[in-house]
């Protein structure tokens, strides 16, 4: 699948990166002739909100770009801050009344909350036709039906985009996805299953990994581990999707060490994707998706294309 480069005497194939703006170009002009579509249809933009409580800094980033993309795109767009102190009853409150507007189509609730609270109880609150993230328990059990498809939570969608964009297809491969979060890692192993791939999930009791993730025709690396993975756990010509994203001094990098894998040959003929530049600005794009998908829902209008 990479790309060939002829040498005085010898054939490199070398990795394919795995850029995301080819993507992401084609994708948002998608999602801005559907707004306008369905804006013009309902005399009012599709709306999200998005409730965070307290003051984490990654998620304070993280909203930022949600609202930023939506004022891209044209929605309507609302952030609930709501204090650490808040009361169970006041959350649940809350997420009631965004159930009931007329305005919101979507309602994300950003996580992780502070001090580790379960988010399950509020997530299961969210009305399923609005859960855009796709954690409400309705959504994620329809993830693992043989048809049926509820809201598929955006992260995961956004890598099987990537590689669909590149050309990529799951049918009999071997897939490892490395984290079992209900965000990332469990969804993802869901889609690929859906898609025909063999899949294993890696978590962080898993033993000796590099034995496990070197079987790995696409390996998916989601452990919030700063790169974790190394060539030793990369099959010789594996496509290699790094979902981590940790801030260091010069910049950003993922849960895979890119430079180590790019310098050795075990990728020659494979692929893998950046960070940053990768999977991370996709996840955007799909949460838009997603609200789209449940405005048009919600007024019973049928969305141009699935
Ligand atoms: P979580 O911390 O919720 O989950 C991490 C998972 O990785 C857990 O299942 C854990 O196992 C597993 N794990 C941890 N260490 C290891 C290890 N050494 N070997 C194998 N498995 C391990 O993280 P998230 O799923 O929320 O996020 C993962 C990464 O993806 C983070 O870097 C995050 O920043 C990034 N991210 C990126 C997004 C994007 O848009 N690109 C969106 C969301 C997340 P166990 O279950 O046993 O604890």
């Amino acid at each position: 699948m990479g790309e060939w480069i002829h040498g005085r005497d010898e054939v490199l194939e070398t990795p394919r990166i795995l850029e995301s703006a080819p993507v992401l170009e084609r994708w948002k002009d998608r999602l801005l002739t559907w707004t306008r579509v369905f804006t013009d249809h309902q005399s009012r933009p599709p709306g999200l909100a998005v409730i965070r409580v307290g003051s984490d800094p990654a998620s304070v980033i993280y909203v930022s770009r949600k609202k930023k993309m939506t004022e891209t795109l044209g929605f309507f767009f609302e952030e609930h801050v709501l204090s650490s102190r808040i009361t169970p009853r006041e959350l649940s409150q809350k997420i009631a009344s965004l159930n009931e507007s007329h305005l919101i189509d979507g309602i994300i609730l950003q996580l992780p909350l502070p001090g580790d609270h379960d988010p399950s109880p509020y997530l299961a609150m969210i009305d399923p036709v609005k859960d855009v993230d796709g954690l409400h328990p309705l959504n994620r059990g329809l993830l693992y039906s043989q048809n049926a498809l509820g809201f598929v939570p955006c992260t995961p969608w956004g890598c099987l985009e990537l590689l669909r964009h590149y050309g990529y297809t799951f049918e009999g491969k071997s897939a490892v996805v490395v984290g079992r979060s209900i965000l990332v890692g469990r969804p993802l192993a869901a889609l690929l299953i859906r898609e025909n791939a063999t899949v294993t999930l890696a978590h962080s009791h898993t033993k000796d990994l590099a034995s496990v993730t070197s079987q790995a025709d696409f390996l998916f690396v989601a452990a919030g581990q700063k790169l974790l993975i190394e060539p030793k756990h990369v099959k010789r010509g594996a496509v290699v999707l790094d979902i981590g994203i940790h801030r260091i001094d010069s910049g950003l990098v993922g849960d895979v060490d890119y430079a180590e894998l790019i310098d050795s040959d075990v990728l020659r003929g494979g692929a893998i994707s950046p960070v940053p530049g990768g999977v991370g600005p996709l996840t955007v794009l799909g949460l838009m998706h997603n609200t789209l998908l449940a405005a048009f829902q919600r007024c019973a209008i049928s969305f141009p294309v699935s």
